[in-house]
């Protein structure tokens, strides 16, 4: 299997019930050979529409702190979430929806063997990093698995219902930048 081949059998999943109200599939977006992935939970309104992650006001805020560090969806890094398709109304995904649809992202991070993994917001550290991982206290710190390095900053759209946090994911994302000085080949 291609990395084409992983996209294109997502574009068509019906492997769980979500696939019935989505408009677009959001398999994510980058750079193939990326050193750095981020990772969040599940498409919103915006992303179903466009079929794009992290885009809107709270991608926006994403792609503000990434150019800081010289970052860039177009460029270096690529973006995805766990589940694919939206579940209505945003609500959480269900047991069987978060089975279904994670082997997607085990396939994605196999194709671009990540140096770093950035997971954005609680959900996303919770499923990829650990159950009970509280990103309120342990945004910025680092697990090693593997050899990838991950980590997990606050997300987007919770920063711009509290910007009093902001300057948290900004020491997170100074770290990232750290971090990509000390483990990446590539010159950001
Ligand atoms: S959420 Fe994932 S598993 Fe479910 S239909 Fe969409 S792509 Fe397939």
């Amino acid at each position: 299997m291609t990395f084409d081949d992983l996209i294109q059998e997502m574009r068509h999943c019906e492997k769980c019930e979500l696939c019935k109200t989505r408009q677009n599939v959001v398999m994510g977006m980058g750079v193939p050979k990326a050193e750095i992935l981020f990772i969040g939970e599940a498409p919103g309104a915006q992303e179903d529409e466009t079929g794009l992650p992290f885009v809107g006001r709270s991608g926006k805020l994403l792609d503000t702190f990434l150019n800081d560090i010289g970052l860039s969806r177009t460029k270096n890094i690529y973006i995805a979430n766990i589940i694919k398709c939206r579940p209505p109304q945003n609500r959480d995904p269900l047991p069987a929806e978060w089975d279904a649809c994670l082997p997607y992202l085990r396939t994605q991070f196999k194709f671009l063997r990540p140096k770093i993994v950035v997971c954005l917001g609680r959900i996303a550290a919770q499923r990829i990093m650990r159950p009970d991982f509280s990103v309120m206290k342990e945004h910025g710190t680092w697990t090693v698995k593997n050899g990838t390095y991950f980590t997990a900053t606050l997300h987007p759209a919770a920063l711009l219902r509290n910007p009093n946090n902001t300057p948290l994911a900004l020491q997170d994302f100074r770290a990232i930048q750290e971090k990509i000085n000390e483990l990446c080949d590539h010159t950001y």
